[in-house]
């Protein structure tokens, strides 16, 4: 008796720990977070924080999923490089990466020693599946000697045949100390020419060699409409600044929607095949050094 009070208290004690950062966060378009919300994911998020303890384990998430999981588990939240940063810091000796599958795949390339789990499985991401290592390659050999970045949305393979990884957030710094007057870059067409126009402006102009795809979600019709963003990162900026209000609408990433606290736990506890990360070691090697030449451009 005594043992399921103390259980129903801590869970209502999470809970209210819960509700505390959530209250300001939208559910729906006309609801907010509950207690009631926040006790049916008490259970969940005591249960995973426990055995994350005992199994010396450590949660990224990025911003885009949801916000059960930002707030209730997460150790470290963030875009792709400050997670990839996170993955390489990190001392645990397994990763948990809600995420999509390239992310995953670039936390087990910097740590190959360690376990790396995501729990939405081969979530897969419209960008990193619009371009094949066969099409960079072939695309290298039509342009020999241009430099060839690779956004870190794209999977390993791809990354194995580029020359440095980047993010939206260093793309043109580290475009801009590449030698050459021509470059590759995949598989973003929309950055790509971000690019290419960002570096006309700093009076670095560059050709960009462009092929791939672009984010279903950064090219909804929404867009059209006053898209800011994608909706988690909305849900980060309600739970940090409750006395703000942000408006709708946002795009979704319905990749990142698909991790959520029961496969978390299911990826602490007994993981699926699925869920493990894998890469094959030539392929890993080849992919480092792009993301390590993305850190060493970045300092
Ligand atoms: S938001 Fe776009 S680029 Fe990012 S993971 Fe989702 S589909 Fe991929």
């Amino acid at each position: 008796m005594l043992s399921t009070l103390a259980k129903e208290a801590a869970v209502m004690g999470e809970a209210q720990r819960l509700f505390g950062v959530l209250h300001s966060v939208s559910k729906t378009k006309a609801e907010k977070w509950t207690l009631e919300d926040c006790l049916a994911a008490a259970a969940y998020t005591l249960a995973i924080n426990r055995f994350k303890k005992e199994q010396n384990a450590v949660i990224l998430a990025h911003s885009y999923t949801t916000p059960d999981l930002v707030y209730g588990v997460a150790d470290f939240r963030g875009d792709s490089y400050e997670l990839a940063l996170k993955a390489r810091e990190s001392e645990a000796e397994k990763i948990i990466f809600a995420g999509v599958w390239f992310m995953a795949e670039t936390a087990k390339i910097i740590n190959p020693a360690k376990q790396v789990i995501i729990p939405a499985g081969k979530a897969g991401c419209t960008l990193a599946d619009s371009m094949t290592a066969q099409q960079v390659r072939d695309l290298r050999a039509k342009h020999p000697g241009v430099p060839a970045l690779c956004y870190i949305n794209g999977s390993a393979e791809v990354k194995a045949v580029c020359d440095v990884c980047v993010t939206s957030g260093n793309v043109f710094d580290i475009a801009q100390k590449m030698p050459g007057d021509e470059l590759i870059f995949v598989p973003d067409m929309l950055m790509a020419e971000n690019l290419e126009n960002e570096l006309k402006r700093r009076q670095t102009p560059k050709k960009i060699i462009s092929s791939g795809g672009s984010c279903c979600v950064a090219s909804s019709p929404d867009k059209t409409v006053g898209m800011l963003t994608e909706r988690g990162l909305v849900n980060r900026l309600e739970a940090e600044y409750p006395d703000k209000q942000f408006v709708w609408p946002f795009g979704v990433c319905s990749y990142m929607k698909k991790n959520t606290l029961i496969n978390t736990l299911e990826a602490l506890v007994d993981p699926r095949a699925e869920q493990v990360v894998e890469v094959d070691t030539l392929v890993a090697q080849q992919a480092r050094k792009a993301i390590d030449n993305m850190f060493e451009l970045t300092k």
